[in-house]
């Protein structure tokens, strides 16, 4: 029976947004944590003080040999990535995160590790199947035949299959849960990196700050996607992670809405209306993108359910007091 309650758990990538929750997260359940990231400390948005927190490029097989030792259980969740803006123009930095995974595997395997879990995306959906934004939710199946997201779908779907391989060949227990758009406090909200719903909070925020009432948003802002909250994608996580899951599973909302319907929640929430105008050029993905959270409420009685404004709610307050934070003439 799983857990063993021996040994530590190292969390890969707890620098900045998901990871960094999870670490306080797992120890505030009581685990022992060894939290790494490549950013130096000064960077990290979140530092737990109760965890063993170092600084290593797990693209190098040496670094994933140091971070794994002595951990009986590993969460990778480090990647080079960021929103559309970031994997449509660097793809190549996309795909190099296959070393991490693949040495942070060998390292696990190598030091006989119990478990492995991997943080892998909607996009290596089949890109074939999100060209309606009317979409009823990508059901697991959908990633083949693949066509995933070029550069960082396809890094992913490699990923999730040397996990599944590890695991048929050499025994290592490994998780995999397919994240649906995941937002909330900490995430990275400016610098290139960041994605729709912190983007928008804070071009909102700005908006009003500055008295301009004006944002642009990419796209025609009927593309459609669903976002889950920080809090449900932990609970997912670590319940998958215990779980005899041994498939990759979406971890994902269900409550689908357009980038517009997402701007007008942000505007209520913010008290203020904005003028839109519409960037056709730039990045923007798939036309439409959803979960169907079938498989995950048959295995585990439960899927993601913070609903869109609850989560947005926080999300905006934290973003907005960043803003003033770093420009106090806006306060
Ligand atoms: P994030 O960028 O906030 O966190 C990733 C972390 O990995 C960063 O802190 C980064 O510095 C670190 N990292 C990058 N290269 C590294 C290296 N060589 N060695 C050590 N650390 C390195 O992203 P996030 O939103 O927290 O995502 C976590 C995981 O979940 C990633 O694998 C991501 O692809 C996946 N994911 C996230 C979402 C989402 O909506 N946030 C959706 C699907 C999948």
């Amino acid at each position: 029976m799983w857990p063993m309650g021996g040994g530590r758990t190292l969390v890969a990538g707890a620098g900045v947004f998901i990871g960094g929750h999870l670490v306080t997260y797992l120890r505030e359940k009581g685990d022992s944590i060894v939290a790494v990231d490549v950013k130096p400390l000064d960077d990290w948005y979140q530092v737990d003080d109760g965890a063993d927190t170092k600084v290593l490029d797990l693209r190098e097989l040496e670094a994933c040999r140091e971070a794994v030792d002595g951990c009986a259980t590993v969460y990778n969740l480090a990647a080079d990535m960021g929103g559309m803006g970031f994997i449509e123009n660097n793809k190549a930095a996309c795909m190099l995160s296959s070393l991490i995974n693949t040495h942070l595997l060998l390292a696990a395997r190598d030091t006989g590790a119990e478990r492995y879990f991997f943080a892998s995306s909607a996009c290596v959906y089949n890109t074939t199947k999100q060209q309606d934004p009317d979409n009823h939710g990508l059901r697991e199946g959908d990633a083949y035949p693949a066509l995933p997201e070029d550069g960082y779908g396809w890094e992913k779907l490699f990923a999730e299959r040397m996990c599944r391989h590890f695991a048929e060949d050499f025994g290592l227990t490994a998780r995999v849960a397919r994240y649906h758009n995941v937002y909330g406090p900490y995430g990275t909200w400016d610098g290139g990196r960041e994605k729709a719903p912190a983007a928008l909070c804070r071009k909102v925020a700005q908006a009003k700050l500055s008295g301009t009432h004006e944002i642009e948003i990419w796209g025609d802002g009927e593309q459609t996607r669903s976002f889950m909250y920080i809090d449900d994608c932990l609970y997912g996580t670590t319940t998958i992670m215990e779980s005899d899951i041994d498939f990759p599973i979406n971890l994902g909302s269900a409550e689908m809405v357009s980038i517009n319907q997402l701007v007008d929640i942000i505007e209520d929430i913010a008290g203020v209306r904005v003028k839109r105008s519409y960037d056709l050029d730039a990045p923007k993905g798939v036309r439409g993108r959803s979960s169907d959270n079938t498989l995950i409420e048959s295995e585990l009685g439960w899927s993601p359910s913070i609903s869109l404004r609850d989560g947005l709610e926080k999300t905006y307050a934290w973003i907005f007091d960043q803003i003033v934070a770093r420009v106090p003439s806006h306060a």
